[in-house]
């Protein structure tokens, strides 16, 4: 990708002396490979170091995220004000490539297990959101589709003047917009509804995920714990209301696994999901009858109700819409409101960043 060529100089990498980084601890797996805390004898301070799997193709993606990470860090965020974490070297090793970060806190599923997943207060909700949304606007001016936001890719900063703060890493999923190459991305329950059908996308689906971290944040369960594609289609039809727009369907590769064409569009056939649509997503029997020899899917018991519902009423608390205070009430209601520009099944029509 010429673009990026600029931004990656192998041979500025082969000059480290061989005991530059002193291993500590592990902090991390992931598909990627291992990140592991590190001294780093040269600057007296601890990094992060991603070691990627010595494999030719996560070889190949690795150099993607040293290149878009590296481009994003000096050309579109030099003074590091806009939480996207800062990448400070990159080197292979016995065919490992291997990545140097600043050293950040905990991720932000940690975070809410240490809560017993029972959701944070909203003060942080709105400080985390507002400073993730503010990398957003910066990969979206990019170009940079990041392919997977979800909690464990979100990190808390350690405490500048005791300020709460987070920024976003792992880039290794991500791609630059109108140079898409692949189609099976995401994280299952923050992927978007384009991508679960199948449809090209674009840095609107960051959006879809960021809204499943946001309501996620808040209640301290994932908004679409899905077993699988379809569970996790059908849980956003139930929770958000309405479904994907027709012409999406009928363009979109994957429809068929998840839908039944019924018609053209006619007054009565609101029926189905109480929309005027020509698709209807399948029933649970529909889907076990296509997949007949797979495995039943284990049901998650999370409670499915509307978005305003989950909001407002989720368990953790025992609270209910008639005794949250006052101020909570409107906070929850804008919240609902914020949830439904980014939960918004058309990509079009989703909220920007
Ligand atoms: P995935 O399976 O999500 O693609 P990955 O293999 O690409 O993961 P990362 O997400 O980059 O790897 O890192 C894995 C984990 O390591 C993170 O979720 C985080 O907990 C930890 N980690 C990564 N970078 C840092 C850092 N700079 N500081 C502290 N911890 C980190
Ligand atoms: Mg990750
Ligand atoms: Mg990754």
């Amino acid at each position: 990708n010429s673009d990026l060529i600029l931004y990656v100089n192998l041979e500025l990498v082969n000059k480290k002396s061989d005991r530059r980084y002193i291993v500590e601890e592990m902090l991390g797996q992931g598909t990627f490979g291992q990140v592991a805390k590190c001294w780093d004898a040269e600057t007296n301070s601890y990094v992060a170091v991603k070691v990627i799997k010595n494999q030719p193709a996560f070889y190949q993606q690795a150099i993607m995220e040293v290149s878009l990470l590296s481009m994003l860090n000096e050309k579109f965020d030099p003074d590091d004000q806009h939480h996207i974490v800062r990448m400070l070297d990159f080197f292979p090793w016995k065919n490992h490539l291997c990545i140097t970060f600043e050293m950040l806190g905990h991720n932000l599923y940690e975070l809410l297990k240490k809560n017993n997943l029972r959701g944070l207060q909203l003060q942080f909700v709105r400080t985390f959101s507002r400073q993730i949304l503010d990398a957003l606007i910066v990969m979206k001016g990019a170009g940079i589709i990041h392919c997977d936001l979800k909690p464990e890719n979100i990190l808390i900063t350690p405490k500048v003047n005791s300020a709460a703060g987070v920024k976003v890493i792992d880039f290794g999923s991500a791609c630059m917009e109108g140079k898409t190459i692949y189609s099976y991305i995401q994280s299952r329950y923050y992927r978007s509804p384009e991508v679960l059908l199948g449809y090209p996308y674009t840095t609107a689906i960051d959006m879809w995920s960021f809204g499943c971290i946001v309501a996620e944040l808040y209640i301290g369960l994932p908004l679409f714990p899905g077993a699988s594609e379809y569970d996790v289609l059908s849980r956003m039809i139930e929770i958000v209301g309405g479904q994907p727009p027709d012409d999406l369907l009928r363009e979109a590769k994957n429809t068929r696994k998840f839908f039944k064409h019924v018609g053209s569009i006619y007054p009565g056939n609101e029926a189905h999901n109480g929309l005027r649509s020509s698709y209807r997503i399948l029933t649970e029997d529909e889907v076990e009858a296509r997949d007949s020899k797979k495995p039943k899917i284990g049901k998650w018991y999370f409670p499915r109700g509307r978005l305003d519902r989950l909001i407002f009423a989720y368990p953790w608390k025992n609270l209910n819409e008639g005794n949250l205070p006052e101020t909570e009430k409107e906070d929850c209601l804008a919240l609902v409101d914020f949830l439904r520009g980014l939960v918004e099944f058309d990509p079009n029509k989703r909220w920007s960043p």
